[in-house]
């Protein structure tokens, strides 16, 4: 158990480490980020900050000997930094993010434990996408198997005229068939160091343009007769890996079931609605986890919720919502809004 006064480390500095960092310094732990100098918001509620890129092996060095655990809020920090932190003072392990930095990797890794994904094939050439288009058919997506987030580094495909207008793919991908579903929803769950499992009720995910828009509870038909099935499977990666702290399964609510999307091993902007909706948030417990406290009650603490991210330019216009009851806006900071940028999220409760 870290002592209070103890140091986290974050690896990564946007809002999801910001609102971490929130969340350790009210347990009394200080906190590090780590992140090359770029959208950092997360050193606005930091005791300290290295805005340093990913190979400086002194900065790294110095940073990890500031701390006493390191985690992350970024799925895609070279593993070769993440080398620079002690394994034993790493949570999640290394291998988490190993497996979750490649499309193909995870889904093979999810499949090896039993989870239904998506047809899908291996893409490195502009002959593999018409081939892989040809066997799994079309409509279809393609998706590079690294660095993808937000529906980047994604190409639909609805006939094979498509295929035609695809930029040359200059790095691994993997071409997907499109799943039919009825709803999409998140499994988000919290493991400690000794293997206990705690999860969070699960929402329904509405996405706009490839980004999540809002999460909302309950979440209805299909989505709550899929969950539990999807928790064994969530539970399985997790115990697999060996896993601590939160970590998120996103999933396809489908005629045949629920179908494996992607993972996150890390906090979810679909679990945002767990600060003020649950009796113990994402942020909270992912702290507790790390810093190997026992961890806290994940109930959700009303009839219904709705998170909404505010995207591009609708933050300043959501304060004038804060006079209506049970509604709480959280915005990271950010001093530039941009098209299809998460500049904050509002959720609004019935109790
Ligand atoms: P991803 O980055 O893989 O989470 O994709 C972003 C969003 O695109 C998902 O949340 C879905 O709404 C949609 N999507 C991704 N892959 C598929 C698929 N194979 N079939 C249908 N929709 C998909």
């Amino acid at each position: 158990m870290l002592k209070p006064g103890s140091t986290i480390g974050i690896l990564g500095g946007g809002q999801l480490g910001r609102m971490l960092a929130i969340s350790a310094a009210s347990l009394g732990y200080r906190c590090i980020g780590y992140a090359p100098d770029s959208d950092i918001v997360a050193d606005q509620v930091s005791n300290d900050f290295f805005a340093n890129p990913w190979n400086h092996t002194a900065a790294l060095a110095a940073f990890a000997a500031q701390c006493d655990a390191v985690t992350w809020e970024f799925e895609n920090v070279p593993l070769g930094a993440v080398d620079a932190i002690p394994s034993e003072r790493l949570f999640p392990p290394r291998r988490a993010l190993e497996v979750a930095q490649d499309r193909l990797n995870e889904k093979r890794f999810v499949e090896e434990l039993g989870g239904r994904t998506a047809p899908y094939l291996a893409v490195d050439s502009r002959t593999d996408i018409e081939s892989a288009a040809q066997r799994i058919g079309t409509p279809g997506i393609l998706k590079t198997r690294r660095e993808g987030y937000d529906g980047k580094g994604q190409w639909r495909i609805g006939s094979k005229r498509d295929l035609e207008a695809i930029p040359a793919i200059d790095q691994p991908a993997i071409y997907e068939g499109l799943v039919r579903f009825a709803a999409e929803f998140s499994v988000i769950l919290v493991r400690s160091r000794e293997g206990e499992v705690r999860f969070w009720d699960s929402t329904r995910n509405e996405h706009k343009d490839g980004i999540l828009d809002r999460s909302l509870w309950p979440a209805g038909e299909p989505i709550d007769s899929q969950v539990a099935a999807a928790r064994e499977l969530a539970r399985k990666v997790a115990d697999k890996l060996g896993y601590v702290g939160v970590l998120t399964l996103e999933f396809f609510a489908t005629a045949e079931g629920p179908v494996f999307n992607e993972m996150a091993p890390r906090v979810h902007n679909s679990g945002h609605w767990t600060i003020e909706g649950a009796a113990t948030s994402q942020f909270g417990n992912h702290i507790r986890a790390v810093a190997g406290l026992p961890l806290g009650d994940t109930r959700t603490v009303a009839t219904s919720v709705e998170m909404t991210n505010l995207i591009g330019n609708d933050a300043e216009s959501a304060q004038g919502l804060l006079g209506e009851p049970d509604t709480h806006l959280h915005l990271y900071g950010k001093k530039q809004a941009r098209e299809g940028r998460k500049m904050g999220h509002m959720t609004r409760l019935v109790r």
